[in-house]
């Protein structure tokens, strides 16, 4: 078998999917027009993605035989989930390809290095120092004033693993790593932004990008709440964004769509706080108002096929339903123009995405 990075993985082949959530439902559900079947490998005992999927390895990331025979039965393996180990990437690669590689879930999966490597690539991010002992912590607080958050390396999702800091000193440093249990931190200067947005880019085994226009994220209680697209941003501040999104692409050597995270300040300027390398819920919205969706895109890109194209139908809003909100079934049903999404969840826990909708408005009524 080749594991060229060109290979081709032809329709009727079989996509490994690492985690079992919604976004792997929807890549899954992607997946099945163009003629390739899902195995799906997760721990949880409830999996939205193998409810839709031809297989389901219910098992622990750390259970090499499951993964072993996982690898065994797929052509290709890919994450809806940024944390699964990379650990088993690398065993899965010994004998299958995996898009996106273990390498760049080693650089996402830690905030530093996110961060350095767009620094790295001259892109703008906030201020930030790594904080890993006291005097870590008493030089970053000589080095950065006035508001602040503080967030663990690792791990850390929907605002979990991080503490706000209103003024940033010695002490209030300290109070807040300790309260992160002295975890591996970053500290970041709070930037005032106007907008949260994202940028969706895809990319080919053979280098090839795709960037669909910049979406606006709107968060309440640091949850993704709301997604507006088109972003109402000037030509330039946009094409700024898709080229910083497509550079931290290419220089992670990503192959699948990922998401870019970032600040849009009022004078437009753009600063990069994350990166998903995996599809994004602020990429809902391209199932009804782009050609491609972002989870088509994304499986094109991990399959070696032809990427699609990111034009705009339309434009969109994208609404969460988080927790209770999901129970409205029948209300948004009843609307002709929404098009509702559920997870399959049977527990509504507050905060937990159960669904969204998307509803969709006249081009250039937005922006
Ligand atoms: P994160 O987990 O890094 O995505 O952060 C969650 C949310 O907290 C972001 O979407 C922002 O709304 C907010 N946030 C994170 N970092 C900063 C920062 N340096 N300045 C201002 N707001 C931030």
């Amino acid at each position: 078998m080749s594991l060229g990075k060109s290979a081709v993985i032809p329709p009727g082949s079989t996509i490994g999917i690492l985690g079992g959530g919604q976004l792997g439902r929807m890549l899954a559900l992607a997946a099945a027009p163009l003629g390739y079947k899902v195995h799906v490998f997760c721990p949880d005992a409830e999996a939205p993605a193998a409810d839709v999927s031809a297989r389901w390895t219910r098992a622990a990331y750390e259970e090499e035989a499951a993964l072993d025979a996982f690898a065994a039965a797929i052509d290709v393996a890919t994450v809806e989930f940024e944390n699964v180990p990379a650990a088993v990437l690398e065993r899965i690669a010994r004998t299958k390809p995996t898009r996106p590689s273990a390498a760049v879930l080693a650089v996402t999966q830690d905030r530093l290095g996110e961060k350095e490597l767009a620094n790295r690539l001259g892109i703008a991010t906030a201020p930030f120092a790594a904080i890993a002992s006291e005097h870590e912590a008493r030089e970053a607080a000589r080095h950065l004033h006035g508001r602040g958050v503080l967030k663990t390396r690792r791990m850390g999702y929907d605002g979990k693993g991080q503490v706000g800091i209103p003024q940033i000193g010695p002490e209030t440093l300290t109070a807040a790593w300790e309260q992160l249990g002295r975890a591996p931190c970053i500290l970041e200067g709070f930037v005032d932004f106007v907008f949260e947005a994202s940028v969706l880019v895809a990319r080919s085994p053979d280098g090839h990008m795709t960037s669909y226009a910049p979406i606006e994220n709107r968060h309440a209680d640091h949850i993704l709440a709301e997604s507006l697209w088109p972003a109402v941003l000037p030509a330039e501040a946009s094409e700024k964004a898709e080229a910083i999104a497509r550079a931290m692409a290419q220089a992670l050597d990503y192959v699948g769509l990922m998401a870019v995270e970032m600040f849009v300040t009022a004078d437009h300027r753009v600063l990069v706080n994350e990166i998903a390398p995996r599809v994004h819920n602020s990429g809902h919205l391209t199932i009804e108002a782009a050609i491609t969706s972002q989870f088509e895109q994304h499986i094109r890109a991990i399959c070696g096929l032809p990427l699609g194209s990111v034009e705009r139908l339309a434009d969109a809003v994208m609404v969460n339903l988080l927790g209770e909100a999901a129970h409205d079934w029948p209300k948004l049903l009843a609307d002709p123009t929404a098009h509702l999404h559920l997870y399959g969840k049977s527990e509504a826990r507050a905060g937990r995405k159960m669904g969204h909708v998307t509803r969709l408005h006249p081009k250039g009524s937005i922006a």
